[in-house]
């Protein structure tokens, strides 16, 4: 386990959809259309300077919960972020369904 986590609650406005989200502390994406931003190094730090907008690739399952792969359209870099609860459950059927379109 990392010690870098750094809970930082805020709010912010979804750049791909609008969508107003309500941070907990825990949110890097938006529970609607799933995409996240490239503003951590580690998680919470908001150390990175890229800022690009982040699409979530793919859905991969783990134990019992379940990740979404983002990718920065900007860098390319890949990142694993873990789904919250409050995630559009029909966004990340979607992300599966795609994926295993192209598979
Ligand atoms: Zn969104
Ligand atoms: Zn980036």
């Amino acid at each position: 386990m990392t010690r870098t986590f750094k809970r930082v609650i805020e709010d912010f406005v979804c750049e791909k959809c609008n969508f107003a989200v309500s941070g907990n502390g825990y949110t890097n994406h938006c529970p609607k259309c799933l995409w996240s931003k490239h503003v951590d190094v580690h998680p919470g730090d908001r150390a990175a300077t890229c800022g690009g907008l982040m699409e979530p690739i793919s859905v991969a399952s783990k134990k019992d919960s379940y990740v979404i792969v983002h990718r920065c359209v900007v860098c390319g870099y890949e990142k694993n972020n873990e789904t919250n609860k409050s995630d559009d459950v029909e966004a990340l059927i979607a992300i599966v369904s795609a994926k295993n379109k192209n598979a």
